[in-house]
């Protein structure tokens, strides 16, 4: 049977996953979450004319013009007085213009003496005033729907009068680590055992990609324990299997989630690494697969897992591919498309070295999967391929 191909597999994890409900969430605590609702300015930004600079807010006139000071507009209190003719009111950067003033002259272009300040410029109508509205309008979308917040946006939104703001509820994530082999982060290795680096791996990508992980546990390679704990897992919106998922003898991750009423969707992808990929849903909740080969659920989760996230939580998904040339001559896989770690140096994709499945050091420090297509022979240095972003 001929396997499904990269894009054909995510758009059967796309279609099944919908945007989860929305809450209304903090600004403080909105930070990388989605906007599940467009942001309106509720008023002008700034609410008033206010002055771009220190000096002091005037009638527009020639120059040399001794006018009295009649008062103070500071920032947050602004002066009592208005400015009449031959008046002048001292005002700071931000501070409210005050009545019957059109301009501001900086302070470094008058002379202050005994009350009274002597214009040293022409002043032109507008000179040193910032309108109101000069940021935002009243009633103009200051952020779209979908609209992943980050610092700006979350300023944005503040200065727009927001003080909570409609985000997607993040996706609860569990995840399974299965395999015998397993042992915690740090604890000492019998022989034939290694530290469990998935369980830590995916959780973090989960994190990255919006998810909260709410569980999280190893199995060993028994059918009860599979089961077992993927039943506790699919308490939550995405489960995240990793190894098993094969069909070794002491695979039993395909069985577990059989017995338990989870439909697959696909099994096995035309790509390398990450073939074995499962991906199935119960009553909506999204379950994958993962190979085990840290690697391979590395690749799986970028190209499988990270864009349902960003769908469950009403973002645009998936993110567009880059483009780049590759650097050197990478061969070509027959039937299966190869996600090779690349460096991104100045447009040109540098594979990170030795790419084995296992060697996990090929992520390190690398900025994206360059996707080789499959085929024969090899595509040369130079050659355009598309890079998913990691
Ligand atoms: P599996 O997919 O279960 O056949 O595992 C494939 C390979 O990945 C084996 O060499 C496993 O020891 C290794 N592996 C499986 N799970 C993990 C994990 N959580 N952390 C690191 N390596 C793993
Ligand atoms: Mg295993």
């Amino acid at each position: 049977m001929a396997l499904l191909s990269i894009d054909d597999a995510r758009a059967r994890v796309l279609a099944a996953a919908a945007p989860l409900a929305a809450e209304d969430v903090g600004v403080g605590e909105a930070l990388d979450r989605v906007l599940a609702q467009d942001v309106v300015a509720a008023a002008d930004v700034p609410g008033f004319a206010n002055s771009a600079m220190d000096g002091f807010a005037v009638r527009s006139g020639p120059a040399g013009r001794r006018l009295r000071i009649v008062g103070e507009s500071r920032a947050g209190a602004p002066a009592a007085a208005a400015v009449a003719e031959g008046d002048a009111i001292r005002i700071s950067t931000g501070a409210l213009l005050p009545a019957g003033a059109d301009a501001v002259l900086e302070v470094e272009r008058v002379a202050v003496a005994d009350g009274t300040v002597e214009l040293g410029d022409d002043v032109a109508a507008g000179r040193n005033v910032r309108p109101p509205g000069d940021d935002l309008r009243a009633g103009q979308v200051v952020l779209r729907a979908g609209t992943r917040l980050g610092p700006a946006e979350l300023g944005a939104a503040v200065g727009a009068g927001s003080g909570s703001l409609r985000c997607a509820r993040r996706p609860a994530l569990a995840i399974v680590a299965t395999g015998d082999e397993l042992r915690a982060p740090g604890e000492p290795l019998a022989p034939g055992q290694l530290h469990d680096s998935n369980g830590i791996t995916l959780a973090a990508l989960a994190a990255r990609a919006g998810g909260d992980v709410v569980f999280a546990t190893r199995a060993a390679d028994t059918p009860e324990a599979t089961r077992a704990a993927i039943g506790a897992a699919l308490e939550a919106d995405v489960v995240v299997l990793s190894g098993g998922v094969s069909v070794g003898p002491h695979d039993h991750v395909k069985g577990a989630l059989d017995a338990l009423g989870v439909r697959e969707a696909f099994w096995r992808v035309a790509l390398r690494p990450g073939k074995p990929t499962w991906f199935g849903t119960r009553d909506g909740r999204l379950v994958f697969g993962l190979p085990g080969n840290p690697v391979s659920s590395m690749v799986t989760f970028l190209l499988f897992v990270r864009p349902a996230l960003a769908r469950l939580q009403g973002a645009p998904a998936p993110p567009p591919r880059l483009r780049a040339e590759l650097a050197v001559a990478v061969p070509r896989r027959p039937e299966r498309d190869e996600c090779v770690r690349v460096r991104l140096e100045e447009g040109r994709a540098r594979p990170t070295g030795p790419q084995g499945s296992h060697q996990l050091y090929s992520m390190v420090g690398a900025d994206g999967l360059a996707v080789i297509p499959a085929g024969e022979g090899e595509l040369p240095a130079g050659a355009s391929v598309e890079v998913e972003p990691i």
